[in-house]
């Protein structure tokens, strides 16, 4: 089929599912079938397309696109259409990738289930009264209502791989500085990381390979030659040494989430892998610490919308008074909530005490790391403790949600690459994901484990 076709293929399905599912914050429809025929037109004439062509393709809406809006999900950015391309969004362009829209997410990223997105709440495919998790769930849930063949979607403390695992699908963060975080509006610079999500550990292969690479509009990008990841596809797991991270298991996991997380680790097993248990005792600091850490970021990254540069402007009688207002208007709750805390965290006299000693822990974690990964390849956990929760279930506990990350978290602040696949489903035919951890720069181990795993 032509390129068109299957744009088109795509765009119909949006249009049925999407009023149900609502991924989709923007459609693209004009700007697809534009790029759609271009590559037609290219496979006419003989010319060399790209690795992605025609191939449909969500954009998570933090990522700058020139000339279609990008709003994060915030009203404060309601009106905001940058003058400029994403990293990330222009390789795509360049293998020829068909972007059909800009999904849903919580609001600047801060959430788990994109309820606290400013516009619309997107619901779980598998059960439309469920979360799609988040905060990339309006990308997690395009994939897995089949809208687009794969989606890009960003990873603070799990913001990939916990709405991949709701959603049934893969999900990847890779080693931070893996890709270029220029154009990706920022919230916890130190943590933030964009990364595939697909149907297949295949197609995340061939996507993290289309969007890695050094930039050097990104102080943080890593310099490193990037390899053919589906090399690592068809690798045996003979002889791979694979460790179960022992505090992932026990209070707070659900029982069916730790049954079915245990069958999928004796098939690793069976495969040939070498399994056993591994202790990483301040694993379970990474969440106190992360909601220290991410929240200053966010606190300075937040204050460039000022009413004045960009975004939405309240009208007032002095410039203080005209921040506030806009400022006040055009954040939600959580976002509020972020700011205060973060601002708090950094504050004179209580750097010490939070965020120098959050930093600390996250040192921490990262020796745990360290120290297992001289013993194993690859670590495993459950992705997440429980399966998708009901909308509204959590939505006035902000503590209850953020234990949903509880086991994502730390690899974020380790700069790890993790991946969550689907490993079965919960009584009520809700997915469970897996999630497999790497040292830095073995996101080819996880393609290894993943697709033998599939
Ligand atoms: N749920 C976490 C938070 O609210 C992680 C979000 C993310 O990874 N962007 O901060």
């Amino acid at each position: 089929r032509s390129a068109v076709e299957i744009t088109t293929e795509a765009l119909k399905r949006i249009e049925v599912v999407d009023p149900k599912v609502k991924s989709f914050l923007c459609i693209t429809a004009d700007h697809a079938l534009k790029v759609a025929k271009q590559v037609d037109q290219k496979i006419a004439a003989k010319e060399e397309i790209g690795l992605l062509a025609g191939i449909p393709i969500g954009i998570k809406d933090n990522m700058c696109t020139t000339g279609i809006p990008t709003t994060c999900a915030s009203r404060i950015l309601e009106n905001f259409v940058p003058p400029y391309e994403s990293t990330v969004t222009q390789k795509l362009k360049d293998a020829g990738a068909v972007m059909v829209g800009k999904t849903n997410l919580d609001e600047f990223a801060m959430g788990s289930s994109t309820e606290n997105s400013g516009y619309q709440i997107t619901a779980n495919p598998w059960d439309l009264s469920r979360v799609p998790g988040g905060s990339s769930g309006g990308s997690a849930a395009a994939v897995a209502a089949s809208e687009c063949v794969v989606a890009l979607g960003s990873d603070t403390g799990g913001s990939i791989r916990q709405p991949a695992s709701l959603c049934g699908i893969v999900g990847l963060k890779p080693t931070y500085g893996l890709v270029s975080r220029f154009g990706l509006v920022a919230y916890a610079s130190s943590l933030d990381q964009i990364g595939p999500l697909s149907r297949s550990v295949e197609d995340a292969a061939i996507l993290l390979g289309a969007i890695a690479g050094y930039d050097n509009k990104d102080s943080t990008s890593l310099n490193v030659p990037i390899p053919d990841y589906t090399q690592f596809l068809k690798k045996s797991l003979k002889g791979l040494k694979i460790g179960i991270i022992e505090e992932t298991f026990g209070e707070g996991l659900d029982s069916i989430v730790e049954k079915t997380v245990n069958e999928a680790i004796a098939q690793l097993k069976s495969l040939g892998a070498k399994v056993q248990k591994i202790s990483c005792p301040r694993f379970r600091y990474g969440l106190p610490a992360y909601y220290i850490i991410a929240p200053s970021e966010a606190s300075a990254n937040l204050a460039r919308y000022d009413a004045v540069k960009y975004g939405i402007r309240e009208n007032a009688d002095s410039l203080i008074d005209m921040y506030t207002k806009t400022r006040a208007k055009g954040f939600g709750t959580e976002v509020k909530r972020r700011i205060m805390l973060g601002t708090y965290a950094l504050s004179a006299g209580y750097y010490d005490a939070y965020y120098l000693k959050a930093q600390k822990v996250r040192t921490l974690i990262k020796q745990d790391f360290d120290a297992a990964f001289e013993k194993v390849d690859v670590l495993v956990c459950p992705t997440t403790p429980t399966t998708a929760f009901k909308a509204g279930e959590k939505t006035s506990d902000p503590l209850s949600m953020y234990l949903s990350d509880l086991m994502t978290i730390p690899v974020n602040l380790a700069g790890l690459p993790g991946m969550s696949i689907p490993c079965g489903f919960d009584q009520e035919g809700l997915p469970i994901g897996l999630q497999l951890i790497g040292n830095v720069l073995e996101e080819g181990k996880l393609f290894q484990v993943g697709y033998a795993y599939e």
